[in-house]
């Protein structure tokens, strides 16, 4: 009979785990872990009447994976509140709304005349060479022009990946992006046929900002995390750090810190450095390669404050800020607006993420250098004088995987690898997408392929 064994208990193994019990329930199923707590970089911290996420802070609702998983697991979501929809861009030191709209990118000081003139001539703008692996930075520029890939395009990098747009690759981020430009030439022709296609059945098309609600859980996304730790409750063993993998007799030996277990198949859902690790003694080729993914360090700094004190009531999703503007945060995120039951009646809670690809060193900084930094950045750009009455930091030393260009063919590369090894499969966000949506998406698809012999 089939063992399967899955390295790492993030979303990504959870999910695929999960599907895999559902379609094989006669299976032997196995998941290591080697924190106590499972669910990775999805971590709810509950203190003092504050709920902070630690990583993932929600997905959103114009992609079915993760709330297609929540509803079979019997939770109910929670939609942001209306306010999210305002998102603001630091410019000039200031908060600047992002338009959300056609119409309202026409008026916004965002971007001068000239360069808003410069983003409608892109529907004018012939096809670029679509076989290059392009940094989003080349891609902006080239479509949409300077100013608007440093005020639009350059935060939407921080907002998703913490990363550096002059090496993220386009195609490997955002590769839906790429495929408008082949398929309509343009962006803007892209999305006024789509507008005019979802018109004719009487549909909303895709608008300027991004697509979706943001949605998460009454108890943050830990919710989630419980629930499939519940109905996975027999195959998880939690504090299993596995060390090593062998390919023995047709069969896989993993070498973990408490004990040797032996399995069939072996899905690989834990980061690339660890991976690379534990490919390290028997598996030298995938070890080596494993290793050339970047992850950046982030703190994420939470504070909360009486509104009383900070004098405002938060308005809005929060901020993001162009890497010329040269900050030493990335952005802030407004919990308590975004979302309820985040704070205390009466108190706001921002979270603000530091580090990232653009400045590693920042996310190592010891905890009373990070909350003055915070302190003194929401202080200029958001009028937070007053100190915190609440501060919680978390750390990820690795955070988020880095879709440098050359992702595509190290993805290539890695698939052709690993093909050669019966029964291995690697099924972690390093790989298909960095989003929550598709770690999940990717793990279901995953987990019908190995059911059906693939
Ligand atoms: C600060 C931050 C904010 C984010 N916000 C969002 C967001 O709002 N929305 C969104 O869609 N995405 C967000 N993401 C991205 C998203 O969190 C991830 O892509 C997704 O959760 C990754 O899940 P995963 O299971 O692939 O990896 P991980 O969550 O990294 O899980 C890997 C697991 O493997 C375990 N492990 C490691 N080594 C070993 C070993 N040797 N043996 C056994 N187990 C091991 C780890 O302990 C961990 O539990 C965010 C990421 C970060 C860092």
């Amino acid at each position: 009979m089939a063992k399967v064994a899955v390295i790492g208990a993030g979303l990504s193994g959870l999910a695929f785990s999960w599907y895999l019990k559902k379609f094989r329930p006669d299976w032997e199923l196995i998941i290591l872990e080697k924190e106590l707590q499972p669910g990775g970089k999805a971590k709810t911290i509950y203190k003092d009447g504050f709920l902070c996420e630690a990583g993932v802070n929600g997905v959103l609702d114009n992609k079915p994976s993760t709330l297609s998983l929540a509803k079979q697991l019997g939770l109910k979501p929670l939609k942001s509140n209306d306010a999210s929809r305002k998102r603001f861009v630091v410019k000039d030191g200031k908060l600047v709304r992002m338009p959300d709209s056609g119409s309202a990118f026409l008026t916004s000081s965002l971007l001068s005349i000239k360069g808003r003139l410069r983003v409608i001539a892109e529907a004018f703008i012939p096809k670029g060479d679509l076989s290059k692996d392009e940094t989003l930075e080349e891609f902006a520029c080239r479509r949409l022009g300077e100013e608007a890939f440093k005020r639009l395009i350059d935060p939407m990098a921080t907002g998703i990946y913490a990363g550096d747009p002059s090496k993220l690759s386009l195609k490997s981020c955002f590769p839906r992006i790429h495929q408008l430009e082949k398929e309509y030439g343009s962006l803007i022709r892209a999305m006024l046929k789509m507008q005019l296609a979802a018109k004719k059945k009487g549909k909303k098309g895709p608008g300027a900002g991004p697509g979706g609600t943001l949605t998460s859980f009454d108890n943050g996304m830990s919710e989630l995390v419980d629930a499939l730790q519940k109905d996975l409750f027999n195959n998880l063993k939690v504090g299993y750090e596995v060390k090593e993998l062998i390919r023995d007799k047709g069969k896989w030996r993993i070498i973990t810190k408490n004990e040797e277990i032996e399995a069939t198949h072996v899905v690989i859902s834990c980061p690339a450095p660890q991976a690379s690790d534990i490919f390290k003694s028997h598996l030298p080729e995938l070890s080596e390669l494993s290793k050339t993914v970047y992850y950046p360090p982030i703190a994420v700094v939470s504070f909360g404050i009486q509104e009383k004190r900070l004098g405002k009531h938060l308005d809005g999703f929060g901020f993001l800020i162009p890497g010329p503007e040269k900050r030493r945060i990335l952005g802030s995120l407004w919990d308590s607006s975004i979302f309820k039951y985040r704070a205390p009646e009466g108190y706001a809670l921002i979270r603000t993420l530091v580090g990232g690809a653009r400045a590693p060193i920042l996310g190592l900084l010891p905890d009373d250098q990070l909350i003055k930094i915070v302190h003194e950045e929401l202080s200029d750009l958001m009028d937070f004088k007053p100190w915190p009455d609440f501060v919680h930091i978390s750390r990820w030393h690795e955070s988020i995987p880095q879709y440098n260009v050359g992702h595509l063919e190290f993805e290539r590369k890695l698939s052709w690898i690993t093909r050669g090894y019966k029964h291995l499969y690697i099924r972690a966000n390093w790989i298909g997408g960095v989003s929550l949506n598709d770690c999940v998406m990717n793990s279901q698809i995953l987990a019908e392929q190995v059911a059906k012999g693939y």
